[in-house]
């Protein structure tokens, strides 16, 4: 079985968990997300596994090479919450990969109202202010209720595992399933996969606290199939993929070298998520060319001495770091609720200041689809309000 055939079953069978747990709500309809086209559905009894499965082999059809990458803003609250906004919590989806960045009050919630599902196996913390981690203890028991026996691992700043701890057992127990708390500090590789790293990223927020980028590795060159068949005569076959693999192969008594039918290294992208941060160094260079950095907003430029004085940023102060990382594409969050009704400054603020591709405020439900830089996919954003 293929990676990615084995991707799709993982995804197929988090689909059906997701469904599993919409029994409880009353029978009414739900809507499952297909891509371009929303189905509805009706009833407990639809799994969505049809549509999702065509759509998915449609997609693989059209970008073979693709791995999604989708951004979902499950809560984007200041400190205290509003009617509009959740306390602070974001879903990065790769593949079948869900990582969970902060898990504010609610945030269980918002994963069913917005669809992520919430079968998540990291959730890394930027630092223990109530508003980016009071969700934590109910997620984790909801998991419990639901027999979960795969590990989770919580990451989160040094010096603070006894306050996760708390947060952990706070309910009475431990949890059935194991519960791996790391320590991370700036600098430190805290997830290497095969394909990617996440690491911890330097913030300033005068308490313990990192803020964290996705790195995508390299992935190998485009291979030139048709210089391959017509100009060099190579036949189809397991040949093509050594040379793709980087071995040279015999043909017609000469060696062909990978280089002749690979093209250059692409590079993979890069996602940064701050946390609470006044603008910093270490997030200038964390997201350096970034694909999509999201950063602390929760001020306008008329109240910067109130984001001094309690460690956060403007929209003109994101925009700026932004800018000099080069970052291409900017989200701003930790949106203050004195900007309940008046979120356009801080959309103007973005705006004017910000020189990448796309500055956005995000809001609950946003999704962000993040492609690879060469793709000819374009980045989306789709916004799943009520
Ligand atoms: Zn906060
Ligand atoms: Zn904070």
């Amino acid at each position: 079985m293929t990676l990615l055939e084995e991707n799709f079953l993982r995804e197929i069978r988090r689909n059906s968990e997701v469904t599993d747990y919409m029994r409880y709500p009353p029978i009414g309809t739900f809507s499952v997300d297909c891509g371009p086209e929303r189905v509805r559905r009706s009833g407990p009894e639809s799994t969505g596994q049809n549509c999702h499965a065509s759509s998915r082999h449609e997609f693989i059809a059209r970008f073979p090479n693709e791995q999604t990458m989708r951004v979902t803003f499950l809560g984007t609250s200041g400190a205290i919450p509003s009617t509009t906004r959740n306390p602070s919590a974001l879903l990065v989806e790769r593949e079948g990969d869900r990582l969970l960045f902060d898990c504010g009050e609610g945030t269980q919630r918002q994963m069913m109202r917005f669809r992520t599902g919430f079968d998540v196996e990291h959730v890394f913390l930027s630092h223990l202010h109530g508003d980016h981690v009071l969700g934590l203890t109910g997620l984790l028991q909801t998991w419990d209720f639901h027999e979960r026996e795969r590990p989770v691992a919580i990451h989160s700043p040094a010096g603070t595992r006894g306050q996760v701890e708390q947060l952990v057992s706070v309910s009475g127990g431990r949890p059935t399933y194991p519960v791996r708390i790391t320590q991370v500090t700036a600098g430190d590789v805290v997830l290497n996969h095969e394909e990617y790293e996440v690491r911890a990223v330097a913030v300033d927020h005068r308490t313990r606290a990192v803020g964290y980028a996705l790195v995508e590795d390299e992935r190998r060159g485009r291979f030139d199939r048709e210089k391959a068949e017509q100009e060099l005569g190579i036949p189809p076959g397991p040949k093509y993929s050594k040379l793709h693999g980087g071995t040279p192969v015999e043909h017609d008594g000469r060696t062909i070298q990978p280089e002749e039918v690979v093209g250059p290294a692409r590079p993979g992208r890069r996602f940064v998520y701050t946390g609470d941060t006044r603008p910093t160094e270490g997030v200038i260079e964390a997201a350096e060319d970034a694909d999509l950095l999201v950063h602390d907003g929760t001020f306008i430029e008329e109240h910067s001495e109130r984001a001094r004085q309690t460690a956060h940023s403007t929209a003109r102060e994101a925009a700026t770091v932004a800018n000099e990382a080069g970052a291409k594409r900017l989200a701003i969050t930790h949106i203050s609720t004195r900007y309940s009704g008046s979120a356009w400054r801080l959309e103007s603020e973005l705006q004017e200041s910000f020189t990448g591709e796309r500055g956005l405020v995000a809001e609950d439900g946003t999704q962000l689809k993040i492609p690879y830089p060469e793709s000819d996919r374009e980045f989306e954003r789709t916004d799943h309000g009520e």
